[in-house]
């Protein structure tokens, strides 16, 4: 039954067929949802969001993730992040996250990618070419970011060669020349989480830390490694010394330890 004979339809069955003529992509007219009709077309846009988060799973990595339609982009850099244009860091595409993962800090106890998660920076990005889709089809995307640590013009680029069944997951993070650009070590000079302040000790020490739930079959593997024994060790200790101190029994302890 066409949706004009029927009695009562309201304005979104009235324009459907409207809205099935037309890709509002390319025409400017209205799409005539009561909430877009007062929307000035020189309305303020909201910049997507971007995201790094360090982390520590079967070997320590740094997960760059950029808003885009609704789901975030992302790439496991093994390296982190380089301010100095002269370095080119490898970044593995994967698969797209959900918007929410993009607050999210603290323990993936198991399954894939079990480990810590530092939420080691945040902000909005903003594409330098017209398209983005495109761009990343093209395996050429420039973009600018405005965080806490990573500012200024960066490109993604993806490397030759392709993986199974597509064109190759890899690809380069690589900070333009700009006034944001420089030669320090920013993993090593800002470490922390830009939400808590703490690294992963502290958040593994925490006592009840924010868990994710994956809802995925595991297969990725624990965490493991040295890296991640010396970080147990440090967030036992953190808490040891926080369980101790309201006691006051550092000379009992002292003894105890010969
Ligand atoms: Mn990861």
């Amino acid at each position: 039954m066409p949706p004009q004979t029927r009695r009562g339809a309201n304005a979104r069955d009235k324009l459907r067929e409207y809205r099935r003529k037309r890709d509002f992509a390319s025409t400017p007219e209205p799409t005539g949802g009561a909430r877009t009709r007062t929307v000035k077309r020189k309305a303020k846009v909201k910049l997507p969001t971007f995201c790094v988060q360090k982390h520590l799973a079967s070997h320590l990595h740094y997960d760059f993730r950029l808003e885009h339609k609704g789901v975030l982009l992302s790439w496991a850099v093994p390296k982190g992040p380089s301010l100095n244009p002269k370095d080119k860091r490898l970044a593995m595409q994967t698969e797209d996250h959900p918007l929410d993962y993009g607050e999210f800090e603290g323990v993936i106890p198991e399954g894939y990618g079990a480990g810590i998660v530092v939420l080691w920076d945040r902000g909005t990005w903003e594409p330098e070419v017209d398209d983005v889709d495109r761009a990343i089809e093209k395996g050429d995307l420039k973009f600018k970011l405005n965080g806490v640590k990573l500012k200024g013009s960066w490109v993604l680029v993806r490397t030759r060669g392709y993986s199974t069944g597509g064109p190759s997951r890899s690809w380069l993070l690589i900070k333009h020349r700009d006034d944001w650009a420089g030669d320090v070590d920013v993993t090593e000079l800002a470490p922390r989480s830009v939400k808590s302040n703490r690294d992963f000790a502290e958040i593994l020490a925490a006592d009840e830390p924010e868990v994710w739930e994956s809802h995925r079959p595991g297969g990725g593997g624990g965490a493991g490694g040295k890296l991640m024994q010396e970080i147990i060790a440090e967030a036992a200790k953190l808490r040891m010394g926080r369980q101790s101190k309201p006691r006051k029994r550092a000379p009992a302890r002292a003894k105890i330890r010969k």
